[in-house]
């Protein structure tokens, strides 16, 4: 049953066995697993079925490290959250075994699970985000010699461009599983030992308001929002939920991106291989077509024994067809301002992408030229767009503002800090993949074009990928996690953490595939915890 917060009187207590906030990826993936099941499930999605504005700003927040994308506008507040189609771009992959191990050079690495437990449920996840064989072959990987320090990894481009919309028709059928849209969760209350959540307060406006009392809870709000939640719970303990180490809200990780250098491709079979189609790709994210055609990509990525023998972090390199852009900012807010406008997302941050367009008018004009003419003109021209794991930083973090949002909860502040060893790996890989492309016959320079080269200096303009990680780490020592392996909340017997705020580390790119998979992992955990 999906159901609006109007139909729920101001004072109401729901009651169910399991409460779920958030009816994103992790939330809807987690609620499809009890779907029948003899528990009852409450759902409370702070947006309704569409993209409104009103919702949008209650994600707001400020940015007080790095330069970072506006706070509404990296994160979609409906039902489905930032899987729906104002959000993401469809493309998922498994992390690499490593990814999931100890590594002596990154401090923090390594997740209390493997990947080879996680493989049943990313076999479940790609079935709900309709990838119909994750482990199938990829001939592309043809055009790259064995024994080098690259290998083609495969990411696939799920045909489900709105997870909400896919999975409405399902729990508005499911009898045991109830959706409160326009339902946002203002703050968790334990009992007095702290050990136990009692129910979680909701509002739907300002003045109206109820409560929902469950056996366990899930906060499955995105990976900012959910570090968010356990601070604002600060009635009982004054440093938030699971909190005792303070460690919620830390080691907020993003995919730090750079585009450079060029590639001019020698053969026209090659052209094929490396081509990313990805303006065919993405199409059904931006309109209302269902079907594509492009059901794979592949990136450059280093073999884990380069990054091992060179203790760097991982990486995926996109080969993208034109030159890399010289004017960085012209260029980068004219793809801004085209990207959300397609996406049919008006917002404030295009205005201040119009005046960084008025301020460089050469380079965007050059760079609008360029995309009208890309294909017919730089046919067999190519750049890289690479985009990068980072290593955990404690100071790298969410807390809470002293600003308030539209319900009076302090809004979130943002310090996104990116360290050395990113820059080291970019350099590195830099290098790797033009001598490899220059090996291989093609043309390949590293200084093409300034942004991400040593014409920067230290300070790397690093763009985002819209992926939040690690703010709620796991980890089996309460020490150094805010959730253990099975994403139960350290020191709180009830309450448990869905979506990539749980990520230790975050791989190289692609974040949701995990994210469903964890989440499927975790309802079938708590099915056994509620019998
Ligand atoms: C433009 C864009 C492109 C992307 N492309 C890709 C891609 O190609 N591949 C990929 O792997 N990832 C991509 N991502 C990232 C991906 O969308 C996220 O990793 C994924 O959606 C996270 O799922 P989630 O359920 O954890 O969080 P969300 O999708 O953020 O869902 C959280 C839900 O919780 C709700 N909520 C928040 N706070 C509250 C509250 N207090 N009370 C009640 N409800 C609340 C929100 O409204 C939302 O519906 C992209 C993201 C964006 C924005």
């Amino acid at each position: 049953m999906i159901e609006d917060c109007d139909s729920i009187p101001h004072g109401t207590c729901l009651e169910a066995d399991l409460c779920i906030v958030g009816a994103g990826a992790a939330g809807l993936a987690l609620a499809s697993q009890f779907e029948g099941t003899r528990h009852r499930v409450c759902i409370i999605e702070s947006g309704g079925l569409t993209y409104e504005h009103w919702r949008q700003r209650l994600s707001r927040g400020r940015s007080v490290g790095r330069p970072y994308e506006a706070l509404d506008l990296c994160r979609i507040r409906q039902f489905g959250g930032s899987t729906g189609r104002a959000g993401w771009g469809g493309w998922c992959k498994m992390l690499d075994h490593v990814d999931f191990e100890a590594r002596s050079w990154i401090p923090m690495s390594g997740w209390p699970v493997d990947r080879n437990s996680l493989l049943p449920h990313y076999e479940t996840a790609a079935g709900l985000l309709g990838i119909e064989d994750l482990q199938a072959e990829w001939p592309a990987s043809a055009v790259l010699p064995m024994n080098g320090p690259l290998f083609s990894e495969r990411c696939f481009l799920s045909p489900i461009p709105d997870l909400g919309a896919t999975l409405r028709a399902r729990l508005q059928a499911a009898k045991n599983v109830q959706v409160v849209l326009h339902a946002t969760a203002l703050r968790l209350d334990t009992d007095t030992s702290g050990r136990w959540v009692r129910s979680i307060e909701v509002a739907s406006t300002p003045d109206r308001r109820f409560r929902i009392e469950a056996r366990s809870f899930v906060l499955a709000c995105g990976g900012i929002e959910n570090a968010r939640l356990l601070l604002v719970s600060n009635q009982q303990m004054p440093n938030g939920i699971g909190n005792q180490h303070d460690l919620v809200g830390r080691y907020f990780m993003e995919h730090p991106r750079v585009k450079w250098g060029s590639l001019q491709i020698c053969r026209p079979d090659a052209a094929i291989a490396f081509h990313v189609p990805s303006a065919e790709a993405r199409r059904p994210y931006l309109s209302q077509a269902k079907h594509c055609d492009v059901t794979a990509a592949f990136g450059l990525a280093l073999r884990p024994e380069i990054r091992e023998s060179e203790r760097l972090l991982g990486s995926r390199t996109w080969i993208k067809p034109g030159p890399c852009a010289n004017d960085w900012d012209g260029s980068e807010a004219l793809h801004y301002l085209a990207f959300w406008l397609r996406k049919g997302r008006l917002h404030r941050d295009l205005i201040k992408s119009g005046r960084t367009i008025l301020r460089h008018p050469a380079g965007s004009i050059a760079s609008a030229i360029d995309r009208i003419g890309r294909s017919r003109r730089w046919a067999g021209h190519f750049h890289f767009d690479t985009i990068l794991e980072q290593e955990p930083d404690p100071e790298s973090r969410v807390t809470l503002d002293t600003r308030l949002d539209e319900f009076g909860l302090p809004r979130v502040k943002l310090e996104w800090r990116v360290g050395p060893l990113v820059r080291r790996t970019l350099q590195r890989v830099q290098t790797i993949v033009t001598d490899e492309m220059r090996m291989l016959g093609h043309r390949s320079d590293v200084l093409a074009c300034a942004h991400g080269t040593p014409a920067y200096g230290d300070d790397i303009p690093y763009r985002w990928v819209r992926h939040h990680m690690g703010t709620t780490r796991m980890s089996n020592d309460p020490r150094t996690g805010v959730v253990d392996a099975t994403c139960q909340v350290h020191g709180l017997a009830n309450l448990f953490v869905a979506g990539s705020s749980v990520f230790p580390t975050g791989g190289n790119d692609m974040p949701t595939l995990t994210i469903v998979a964890l989440a499927i992992k975790l309802g079938r955990h708590l099915q056994q915890w509620l019998e």
